[in-house]
């Protein structure tokens, strides 16, 4: 029997610091995923504390799904992880394997249907399945799940309108063969970027796409095993880091032990946003200390783009470690010039227009006595919009910085991302329609020095050729279908079209 519970309560769509600040939201992160095989131990509360520490992945949902070996509860909501969950609703969660998740949308609304983890039965049981990344053949996934016997709709929730509900439904289908081998043969034909973690009742799987995309890695407890989208989760409960999950790897662990299988080559493109902004700085991303990128961008900037100031200051909280790194390699002082509110970002609670109309000011205080009379140099970790420097330069001007000089530790974010980041539409990057020296005109900077992308490749010390890097140079590693069939909304949209399976409109790019 399968019990699936959630609050049913509805909070709104978790994304008020777009609404904070309509305008000009940051990359959006994407999700985070974890996973524990563990008999003995408190398995939703290792995960309740790994999805803790990837809270920075996702804001929008989080749900657990546990198995107790005979059948699996899931539980989900809109909202944090510490929005969602309590001790009692913890301490219902019984079981000795578990999966969760950390929502930001990439494919679907933002809405309870389509938070995870995705629960579907199966033939013999179910599953339940947390996904990372953003899948770029939703519309083959679409075709395909409505030729199932058992077709829901397409989706395992009627109203769930997700990439990875279809992915699910596609999984939970196995008439004739085990959970592991419909795996096997389904992931070779999933196209985009998966980071995956799934429960049947008895087996705890992670699988990660050919490309590497998103991380996902392997770590170890006394008693058990743990998956994890970055290590500091497993650092968080407790588990030492085995390996990563690698691309095209699946893996098994059940009470046999831990199974892997190869289900493509692997043509490794790992995301160099990662390393920008993405994952938490103390996270080890194919072998490079994130932070350590960060100041190596940091002081590459200092060498690309020097300038005479008094004090280099970061945007908090991301910006820090090249703030730190440009500080270091100009001999310019590092100092902290502005404050950052870290609670206000996430709330239910509405602000009144007036206090919309404060924007940033809510989330972020410029330190008078720090800044006034001094030659400024602002660090940050990537300009989308424009609106957000904007907004950060005036207040510095009137806290009375005598200059202000803008070093962003990435290049121009100039195309979109179809693998789990949302940024903005073309139209609305900033560095689509301006050059350097018109973006810093305006944004009111005094100068602007982007890094440039070598120097950010040497930073990561990966190969060029083992990166994306599309979002700055328009090179996509795995090729992208005719642009009708990409679209955040394009589930949403087949829904309310009668030419499902058909090309269909884009409402909005990711
Ligand atoms: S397009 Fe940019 S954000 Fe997206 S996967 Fe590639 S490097 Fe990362």
């Amino acid at each position: 029997m399968v019990n699936l519970t959630s609050s049913g309560r509805r909070r709104g769509d978790g994304r008020l610091t777009a609404a904070l600040d309509p305008h000009d939201q940051g990359p959006q992160d994407h999700c985070g995923v974890f996973g524990v095989w563990a008999p003995g131990e408190d398995v939703a509360k290792l995960t309740y504390f790994g999805l803790y520490a990837l809270q920075h992945r996702g804001q929008e949902s989080a749900g657990i799904a546990v198995s107790n070996g005979r059948q699996i509860l899931v539980y989900k909501d809109m909202g944090l992880v510490s929005q969602v969950f309590d001790e009692a609703t913890l301490d219902s969660l019984h079981g000795h394997l578990a999966v969760g998740h950390a929502r930001y949308s990439t494919t679907g609304a933002s809405v309870w249907e389509n938070a995870q983890p995705i629960f579907h039965p199966t033939g013999e049981g179910s599953v339940a399945l947390g996904h990372n990344g953003n899948l770029i053949n939703v519309h083959e996934l679409r075709d395909w799940a409505a030729e199932l016997p058992e077709h829901t709709g397409g989706r395992s929730n009627p109203v769930s309108t997700n990439d990875t509900s279809l992915l699910t439904e596609l999984l939970a289908h196995h008439p004739d063969s085990s959970l592991e081998q419909r795996a096997l043969e389904l992931l070779p034909q999933v196209k985009g970027a998966f980071s995956l973690v799934w429960i049947n009742e008895d087996t705890l799987y992670a699988a990660r796409d050919p490309q590497g995309i998103r991380p996902l890695v392997l770590g170890r407890l006394e008693r058990g095993w743990v998956v994890a989208s970055e290590d500091s989760a497993l650092a968080t409960v407790g588990a030492s880091v085995v390996r990563e999950i690698e691309p095209g790897e699946m893996v098994a662990i059940d009470e046999s032990g831990l199974r892997t299988h190869r289900f493509a080559e692997p043509e490794r493109k790992g995301c160099v946003f990662e390393y920008v902004y993405l994952a938490r700085p103390d996270a080890t991303i194919a072998g490079r200390n994130v932070h350590e990128a960060r100041v190596e961008m940091g002081r590459q900037l200092a060498r690309e783009f020097p300038v005479e100031a008094d004090l280099v200051i970061p945007v908090p909280e991301s910006g820090t470690p090249a703030a730190t790194g440009y500080a270091e390699e100009s001999g310019i002082p590092f100092g902290q010039g502005f404050v950052k509110n870290s609670y206000v970002g996430r709330t239910f609670i509405q602000p009144s227009q007036t206090l919309r109309q404060l924007g940033i000011r809510l989330k972020l205080n410029a330190l008078e006595h720090v800044i006034r009379g001094k030659r400024i140099v602002v660090v940050d970790d990537s300009i989308v919009r424009g609106n957000t420097q904007r907004a950060q330069i005036r207040m510095l001007r009137e806290a009375g910085a005598a200059e202000v000089h803008v070093r962003i530790s990435s290049p121009p974010v100039k195309w979109p991302c179809f693998y789990g980041i949302d940024f903005a539409t073309r139209a609305e990057l900033i560095a689509n329609g301006l050059d350097v020296d018109e973006i810093a005109n305006s944004v009111g900077a005094d100068s602007l020095g982007y890094i440039s992308l070598e120097g950010m490749i040497a930073a990561t010390k990966q190969e060029r050729s083992a990166l994306c890097t599309a979002c700055f140079t328009g090179e996509y590693p795995v090729q992208l279908p005719d642009e009708s069939l990409l679209g955040k909304h394009l589930l949403e949209v087949s829904l309310q079209s009668p030419t499902v399976g058909k090309a269909l409109p884009v409402l909005n790019n990711p």
